[in-house]
């Protein structure tokens, strides 16, 4: 039996499971069809000032109100619910001054996750892996997630499914630290 796909604009652009709303507005500012380069320019297009600038670099303070995600959902033809998803929960405090990063998680599928961004992870529990905020090669800070455009260091061009290396340094330099062992199973 067919079911009834759900009227969406040309425009319209799925979003990832857990994927961060800096990464999923920078895709969605990046297609052909909508090509806006300024956060703000698309955030007044929905009548909300700028606050898309803000929720790009993940400052929720404040945080994005019903009205807000309400009229942004309709310009770009996304589900409230979905838009809400891209936001961290509630009273979860948000890291803005580094952009942090799973090279594993990456190479499985590659976008920025919003709880990388969460103060309280600074391991992916997935991979058991410290994530990283800066290039391994040449030492350059990520990007914010909105300017990922091809997964790779703007400065150096290596690219972000090759640096799973530096986080297992980093894991065995924080286990020393600790003075325990590293788990080389995990890795
Ligand atoms: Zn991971
Ligand atoms: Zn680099």
């Amino acid at each position: 039996m067919e079911t009834e796909a759900p009227q969406h604009p040309p425009w319209y652009l799925e979003p990832f499971e857990g994927e961060s709303i800096s990464h999923y507005f920078g895709r969605f500012r990046r297609q052909e069809i909508v090509n806006i380069s300024a956060p703000g320019s698309l955030s007044r297009k929905a009548g909300i000032g700028t606050a898309l600038s803000r929720w790009e670099k993940f400052r929720f303070n404040p945080r994005p109100t019903q009205k807000e995600l309400e009229a942004m959902a309709k310009l770009i033809g996304v589900e409230v619910s979905k838009l809400e998803a891209l936001c961290p929960p509630k009273g979860v405090l948000m890291v803005t001054c580094s952009t942090r990063l799973c090279a594993v998680c990456y190479r499985e599928a590659p976008y920025h996750r919003i709880h990388w961004q969460f103060q309280s992870t600074e391991y992916c529990e997935k991979h058991q892996l410290p994530l990283i905020s800066r290039c391994p090669a040449c030492d350059e800070k990520f990007p914010l997630p909105s300017e990922w455009k091809d997964g790779n260091c703007q400065r150096c061009g290596m690219k972000f499914t090759s640096m799973k290396k530096r986080q297992i340094i980093a894991k065995e330099k924080r286990a020393k630290r600790l003075g325990i062992r590293s788990d080389s199973k995990s890795v």
